[in-house]
């Protein structure tokens, strides 16, 4: 899963961005809110996460840009401990989680992962879909009750697919999930992924559409 991270503060900044990739995410920093909203007006995210005093535009603007932009990406804000009115002016902004500093990093990996799954329609902690299981936390897949050991990309590109739920990525949206700035994938790295998965799943659970992309499901088009 892909986040943007936009915090000015160099340490804190290096601190989450350590943490989040440790929990298994990619991701992009920027330390000012003119970067974060570009960045965030052109990469599809899964979510990001948003100090509000922030250089050249501050967070709560680039939030409020946002929703009138119509955009629905999780977005969880970092507040100083005692700003109850930022806090505040946060979730009234638009954002949909906030954590206080100094961030406990496991806590926020945990919302972030509730944030997401809850923006792609799930309410359960696991992704399922066709006998697969998919526990974002532990980072461990079952099919039909059986664990499967992935490697890190499969288990990522898996999480991709089941995030959307039946729907086609072309290689191109799949790409842009997974690969944070500078780690850019070879160019037939999705198929070989792909036939990975297929190989240690179920072939039919994962659907190639020629010429579109791929989706998670049972049925061939
Ligand atoms: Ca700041």
């Amino acid at each position: 899963m892909r986040i943007l991270l936009a915090e000015d503060d160099e340490p804190l900044g290096r601190a989450v961005r350590a943490g989040l990739v440790q929990a298994g995410f990619s991701v992009d920093w920027v330390r000012d809110g003119v970067a974060a909203w570009n960045e965030l007006s052109v990469t599809p995210y899964h979510a990001a996460v948003l100090d509000l005093g922030l250089p050249r535009q501050d967070g709560i603007t680039v939030l409020r840009r946002l929703r009138a932009e119509r955009s629905t990406i999780p977005v969880l804000v970092l507040t100083a401990r005692d700003a109850v009115e930022d806090r505040v002016a946060g979730l009234d902004g638009g954002a949909d989680d906030y954590v206080v500093k100094p961030v406990d990093l496991v806590e926020l990996a945990a919302r972030l992962r509730a944030l997401i799954r809850r923006s792609a329609g799930q309410s359960t902690a696991l992704l399922e879909s066709a006998g697969l299981s998919l526990d974002p936390a532990a980072r461990s897949v079952q099919l039909d009750g059986t664990a499967v050991a992935l490697s890190p990309r499969e288990f990522d590109l898996l999480h991709v697919l089941m995030l959307a739920g039946g729907r086609v990525l072309t290689r191109e949206q799949i790409e842009e999930q997974l690969c944070a700035w500078g780690r850019e994938l070879e160019s037939n790295s999705i198929e070989v992924y792909v036939h990975r998965l297929r190989k240690r799943l179920r072939p039919e659970l994962l659907r190639t559409i020629r010429g579109v992309g791929y989706a998670i499901g049972g049925s061939a088009p």
